[in-house]
This record gives structure tokens, C-alpha cells and sequence, in this order.
């Protein structure tokens, strides 16, 4: 049975490190693997969107939508989303069989996060630049229980992966 690992964290959280590095093992290991993260499909298939509450729904909609079309063709599907909302996140697992949707809590302490400041994203919400900065101006809503919990404050993001895959067996 393939799944979906499903990452949730705060912007600059390790997301996309983590799914890209985790796609490449499995890719090495012959697993047909697909990331969906969240700031290429705001590219192309989520560009009519924005970050207001409905928008940002709507977004992890469509990627829940994806990963469970990707998951049924037997493809082990990474998604890097910041997916704020709890309901859009149980939404999602919802699509999928029991224990196929894999919740991952991404947590860096927003300090951290702004520091890294990977996308200077919280340079320019700092300079009012940007509107609805998750975890500042716009809600974040830790998981209240995640699968798995990283807290990659204190663990790099290789062991970040032997946590997951240790976590699921594909
Ligand atoms: P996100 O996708 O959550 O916005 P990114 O993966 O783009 O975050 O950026 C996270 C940054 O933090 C990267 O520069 C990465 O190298 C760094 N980092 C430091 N420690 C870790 C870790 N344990 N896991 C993932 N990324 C980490």
C-alpha cells in the first residue's frame, strides 16, 4: 500500500528539505516517488490563489486532491505544505485509507524559522511588506497529534528521514 507523507510546518520549517532528500532515498530505492510542495504548485496549479483563509483551504484541497490520485496509482507521495488549518488537514487524511495519510509536524520554533528566513519572507513581513504571514499575522495550528512530531530545532534533517522511515514501511 503506498502513502502519503504529509508535512506541516511554519515557513522555513524544513519542509522541503526533508521531502526532497526523503523522495531521493526512496527514488534510489527503485519507489516511484512524487513531492508536491507547496511553493511549485502555487506555480502553476494553485497560481489563481492567495494566502486569505478560504484561498489557503482551497489550496490544501486541491493538493489532497493530487496526492490521493498519485497515492492510488501506487506512488509514494511527499506533500511540503504549510496546510495552517487542523480541518483542511483531517480533511485530506480523510481521502485516504487507514493509516495510508501520514501526518508529519515539522516544528521549528517561528524564532528559528525567521532566522533561517530561507525565502526572505519574514524580512519583508518584518518591513510590512507582506500580509497573512503564517504563525504572525495569519494562524498556524499546531497538529495535536501527528504521526510523527520532528523537531528540527535539535535534529538535523538526515535523522529527520530515518525518523519517517522508521515510521512507515513502503
Ligand atoms: P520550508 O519548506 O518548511 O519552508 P525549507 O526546507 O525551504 O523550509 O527551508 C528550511 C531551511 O532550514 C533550509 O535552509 C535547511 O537547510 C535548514 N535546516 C536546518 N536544519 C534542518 C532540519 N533539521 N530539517 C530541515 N531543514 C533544516
Amino acid at each position: 500500500m503506498s502513502k502519503c507523507i504529509w508535512l506541516t510546518g511554519l515557513s522555513g520549517s524544513g519542509k522541503t528539505t526533508i521531502a526532497n532528500l526523503l523522495a531521493a532515498q526512496y527514488k534510489d530505492k527503485g519507489q516511484l516517488t512524487c513531492v508536491l510542495d507547496g511553493d511549485q504548485i502555487r506555480l502553476g496549479l494553485n497560481k489563481d490563489l492567495g494566502f486569505t483563509r478560504s484561498d489557503r483551504h482551497e489550496n490544501a484541497r486541491r493538493v489532497a486532491e493530487v496526492a490521493k490520485i498519485l497515492v492510488d496509482l501506487e506512488i509514494l507521495v511527499i506533500v511540503a505544505l504549510i496546510s495552517p488549518f487542523s480541518e483542511d488537514r483531517h480533511k485530506a487524511r480523510a481521502l485516504f485509507q487507514p493509516g495510508q495519510f501520514i501526518e508529519v509536524y515539522v516544528d521549528t520554533s517561528l524564532k528559528r524559522c525567521a532566522t533561517r528566513d530561507v525565502k526572505g519572507l519574514y524580512t519583508l513581513q518584518e518591513n510590512g511588506l507582506i500580509k497573512n504571514m503564517t504563525g504572525i499575522t495569519s494562524p498556524y495550528e499546531i497538529p495535536k497529534n501527528p504521526d510523527i512530531h520532528l523537531r528540527t530545532d535539535t535534529t538535523d534533517a538526515i535523522e529527520c528521514c530515518e525518523l519517517i522511515k522508521k515510521h512507515i514501511s513502503v
